[in-house]
């Protein structure tokens, strides 16, 4: 259940942009509003240009961000006059877009404006709200959505039909509002939500008001039902587990990182495991993704490992992992060919999410904090398959739009945006007498190139006070102490 956060003792102190972060930081606590690097805010606000003249400024997220931790440095200031003009035109290209609002950055210090920007822009609100909660998008990815919404909301929801983020589905939004004047949302077809008000505290209000009817009517709907059309397969117990992941981590390590090596991870948490063990998971999760968000992180779609846990099998499960792998990888270089257009270039091809009945799942990225992010994805799109299942059926980008948005040159810009990979990035490192004066020495000079180390050393509590130590510097995971 989504929870309204804001608190005025926090808030008050600060007013346009302070309040702006404040707002955006709430909304990104809940990583089922807004997922990792997705959806994005805006205000607008009157301040001082270069010149001392007092101008109207939208304050909109800077591409890159994650709403959850970004700053005041991370908004971009854009000047509304500067906007105005553009309203009028029927198109833009993203590239004239980029380059036009490029040019309407107050200060050119500023991070480079979402690709989202227009849609806060042409909005005539103070305080827009964008998100992709999962219970919106349960309604927005079900094939009987635009109905539900009806019963939901009545009069008060503008539908805008799927087509990618940009000038075009900015300006859907603008007419959908303008020829509603009841609108207090915007449901956006298999994307996500947009909510606005005249001060942050109304818009917040509003974006978790509008998500709770969601989930109160999914809820009231899943009574009763069964989900994913019931259990195919129990769990496999933690020792057995435990004991079936130590033989095939490393096939699964080896097989996804012929072409780039890659960091896997694995998750058993229980929603995981319900769905993977359902009868309707090999299905659904191939239809495409929960949100075109995800498409970077995790692909169109995962590998499902057709293994029956029953068997206890585990040499059949090796065989398995080793040819469904290398068939994914077949069939996605076949999907590049299949949509590619010049200057394309072909991303890793391994999948980023693997699911095996009775064991749960694994995750694959260039590090930790990669993999993780496919992990945290996946999360949000069981739930918007959960809940638009419960409505009515599952429905996604198809392959083309997936395509669009995977190979987008913007959104690939977003991943430019971190650092670069250093010579051990992608590797563990095992470093014995990992705690002593050299140990340490050789671990922090292996992180500084890149690497994710493994603290082994006799002395186990000093092994742990390094690890974490140097989780805290590094980032989540970057060490682990045995
Ligand atoms: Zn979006």
């Amino acid at each position: 259940m989504v929870k309204n956060l804001w608190n005025s003792n926090d808030s008050d102190v600060e007013t346009g942009l302070g309040e702006l972060v404040y707002r955006s930081n709430l909304i990104g606590q809940d990583r089922s509003v807004a997922n990792w690097g997705g959806g994005n805010t805006s205000t607008k606000t009157i301040e001082k240009d270069f010149k001392g003249n007092d101008v109207e400024v939208m304050w909109v997220k800077g591409s890159g961000s994650d709403l959850a931790t970004m700053k005041a440095e991370n908004f971009t200031g854009l000047n509304l006059e500067d906007i105005k003009p553009i309203m009028e035109k029927e198109d833009m290209s993203d590239e004239e877009m980029v380059n036009y609002l490029g040019h309407c950055m107050i200060d050119s210090s500023h991070p480079r404006s979402s690709i989202e920007t227009l849609l806060h822009a042409f909005l005539p609100y103070k305080h827009v709200d964008h998100t992709h909660p999962d219970a919106i998008i349960s309604i927005a990815c079900a094939d009987n959505g635009k109905e539900i919404a009806d019963e939901i909301y009545g009069d008060r929801f503008v539908w805008v039909p799927y087509i990618r983020p940009g000038f075009k589905l900015s300006k859907m939004i603008a007419e959908g509002v303008k020829n509603n004047p009841k609108a207090e949302l915007v449901i956006m077809e298999k994307h996500g939500l947009v909510t606005w008000g005249e001060t942050s505290k109304e818009s917040y209000d509003q974006t978790i008001s509008i998500i709770q009817e969601a989930e109160d009517y999914i809820e009231n709907k899943a009574k009763g039902q069964t989900l994913f059309g019931g259990q195919k397969y129990e769990t496999l117990s933690e020792d057995e587990r435990k004991e079936t992941l130590a033989q095939i981590m490393p096939i699964v390590r080896g097989q996804v990182s012929v072409d780039k090596k890659m960091i896997v991870t694995y998750d058993d948490s229980e929603d995981v495991l319900s769905f993977i063990n359902s009868h309707n998971a090999k299905e659904l999760s191939q239809v495409g993704a929960a949100c075109p968000d995800h498409l970077v992180h995790t692909k169109r779609a995962p590998l499902y490992v057709e293994w029956d846990p029953t068997t206890k099998d585990i040499d059949q499960l090796k065989e398995l992992i080793k040819t469904s792998i290398a068939s994914f990888k077949e069939e996605y270089i076949a999907y590049f060919d299949r949509n590619k257009s010049e200057g394309d270039q072909i991303a890793e091809t391994a999948p980023r999410v693997l699911l095996i009945p009775g064991i749960g799942m694994i995750n694959t990225g260039k590090s930790w904090s990669a993999a993780n992010v496919s992990e945290s994805l996946y999360h949000r799109a069981i739930s918007v398959m959960r809940g638009s299942t419960v409505l009515g059926h599952f429905v996604s980008l198809n392959e083309a739009e997936s395509f669009a948005v995977e190979y987008w040159p913007l959104e690939l810009y977003k991943l430019s945006l971190a650092p670069k990979e250093a010579e051990f990035s992608r590797q563990v490192a095992f470093v014995t007498g990992g705690a002593g004066g050299i140990g340490s020495a050789t671990c922090e000079r292996l992180l500084s190139e890149g690497a994710h180390v493994i603290v082994a050393d006799i002395n186990l509590e000093g092994a742990q006070d390094l690890a974490a130590e140097i989780n805290e510097r590094y980032g989540q995971n970057r060490a682990a102490a045995v």
